[in-house]
């Protein structure tokens, strides 16, 4: 079996889903071989000589080694101006490699000037013409070694980013025509969202043997299993834990300055109840790993693994489960995302964090207004997110705030509390993620929406819809670039934001190379 993980996706820390179905393949023996096809499909583009020879593309180009290996080390980390001319540069030769190919490429972007990957007959196009793909070239020598190396019987897609559909469908359409007798299998976080959709049909027949949603690994056991399997297939997932194997991937190689570990200590959501969470309409169930297992599995894999940075996955850290890893912290600063709740309002839940490793959280906020976070059942009280926020600022602990405007309930009266809420605590803010409200398609709420009859494609996700305060996606963003990124408060937050890698490299800017953070002994002794 290959698993594979297409471009384009940010190349900064290995693929959790893959490392997770390799954990449950080699627990039961059986071989599997790995591709990160995003971080080695983006290199080989890097590296090839650039078809522009234009005056920033060719210094680019030169100083390419120069830029790699800074993002490789601390170096660019610790120089701003230097981390951003890497990020900029390498994102310019992308662009022009791809300029051609009518296909807008960047270290987090693939996007076709005509094929849309949320229209299953684009998917279906992009797979008829392989090599129309800027990647191509690299895939298929690199697909054909593993080809002829491994002999594969499956091959499984991860696909988990818009910016991966349109690669992912020109390699299984590259496989089909190769190697017709191989079985393909398509999973991950996008394929699960087409598949949670109401009335949902398979439109890959022919193509993709098999479709997956939700986790991936009782699938692909039971497909080992049980021979000639065929169709659309969404199997019951089992509620066995298989700790993630890293070891078939290229985890030093990521651009960062060491290797970053994502870790998922649940699925789903714990709270579970904001109106409009993509993550509820999909109705996927919260599973926690028991505590134990998971104090067990980060110390395993930091020992094997030397990590720098800890990425835990969630959706949102329960506080119980944030309690668990500071009383037996992993011994490697760690980030991810929590919600807003009382237990931030505790300075010495807090100062414990700190102590166990934490580095940043990642909170949504979503709005400074009461009543919509009240009409939004976020569940955040806002004296609660002010204490929370000079708390966590006190204890040494780095916030990345997510807003949401365009909401229903909001309007500009509401996005302007919002505003002054962020400039209050400007110097609580770490970084700021401003988005604008998609309205899920397949949610409760859209029922209730005036929603639009346009739609991008048969797999999109989300609807346009009339606002009921008429604050539509035009005013909101008058507002946002004459209002409030103008603020010089917030001005001065949105500058420190790392560009293309966000939250993903925000950590680094915020720690330093020497970070070292105690380790208390585990629950108990481990088996192995
Ligand atoms: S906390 Fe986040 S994931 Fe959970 S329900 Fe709310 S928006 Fe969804």
């Amino acid at each position: 079996m290959i698993l594979i993980y297409p471009p384009v996706a940010k190349p900064c820390e290995p693929p959790a889903g893959i490392a997770k179905l390799c954990g449950a393949l080699n627990h039961h023996g059986i071989k599997c071989s790995v591709l990160d096809a995003n971080l080695e499909g983006l290199l080989s583009l890097l590296k090839a000589p650039p078809v522009s020879s234009d005056t920033w593309t060719s210094r680019a180009f030169r100083h390419l080694p120069r830029h790699l290996a800074s993002l490789n080390s601390w170096d660019a980390y610790q120089d701003d101006g230097r981390y951003r001319r890497a990020i900029k540069d390498l994102d310019r030769l992308l662009e022009m490699t791809a300029r051609s190919s009518r296909i807008r490429l960047g270290l987090a972007n693939y996007q076709h000037e005509e094929l849309s990957p949320a229209r299953s007959t684009d998917l279906v196009r992009a797979a008829e013409n392989p090599e129309d793909n800027p990647f191509y070239p690299y895939f298929r020598k690199r697909l054909m070694e593993l080809l002829k190396s491994e002999q594969p019987s499956i091959v499984g897609f991860s696909l988990n980013y818009l910016s991966q559909a349109l690669c992912t469908f020109a390699m299984i359409g590259f496989l089909k025509r190769e190697c017709p007798g191989v079985k393909l299998v398509l999973g991950g976080g996008l394929t699960t969202s087409w598949m949670r959709r109401p009335h949902w049909q398979n439109p890959f027949k022919g193509l993709v043997d098999h479709l997956v949603a939700g986790p991936g690994e009782t699938f692909l056991l039971s497909l080992i299993d049980v021979k000639g399997l065929s169709g659309c297939s969404e199997r019951p997932v089992g509620n066995d834990h298989y700790r993630p194997d890293y070891d078939s991937l290229p985890i030093r190689d990521y651009f960062a300055p060491g290797p970053i570990l994502p870790y998922s200590l649940s699925s789903g959501c714990y709270w579970n109840r904001c109106s409009f969470c993509p993550e509820r309409a999909e109705g996927n169930p919260y599973i926690a790993i028991p505590v134990e297992e998971v104090i067990l599995d980060l110390l395993h894999l930091v020992d094997r693994q030397k990590p720098v940075l800890i990425h835990l996955l969630d959706n949102a850290i329960s506080p119980s489960l944030m309690k668990a890893i500071s009383e037996h912290p992993p011994g490697v600063p760690w980030y991810g995302f929590a919600r807003i709740t009382r237990h931030l309002t505790d300075p010495d839940f807090c100062l414990a964090l700190k102590r166990s490793g934490c580095v940043m959280l990642k909170l949504g906020l979503e709005s400074g207004d009461q009543t919509v976070l009240d009409d939004l059942q976020k569940g955040v009280n806002l004296e609660e997110a002010s204490s929370a926020l000079k708390n966590l600022k006190k204890a040494g602990i780095a916030t990345y705030v997510y807003l949401l405007f365009g909401t229903p309930p909001e309007g500009l009266i509401e996005a302007r509390r919002t505003l002054e809420f962020v400039v209050k605590h400007h110097d609580c803010i770490g970084f700021l993620n401003l988005a604008i409200f998609n309205l899920p398609i397949y949610g409760p709420e859209a029922q209730q929406m005036e929603t639009k009859t346009f739609y991008e494609g048969d797999l999109s996700l989300y609807t346009s819809f009339d606002h009921p305060k008429g604050w539509n996606r035009q005013l909101i963003r008058q507002f946002l670039d004459k209002e409030f990124k103008r603020h010089s408060a917030i001005a001065s937050i949105l500058r420190r934001d790392p560009p293309v890698f966000t939250s993903n490299h925000a950590p680094f800017f915020v720690m330093n190379s020497k970070h070292s953070i105690p380790r208390l002994p585990p629950f108990s002794k481990e088996g192995n």
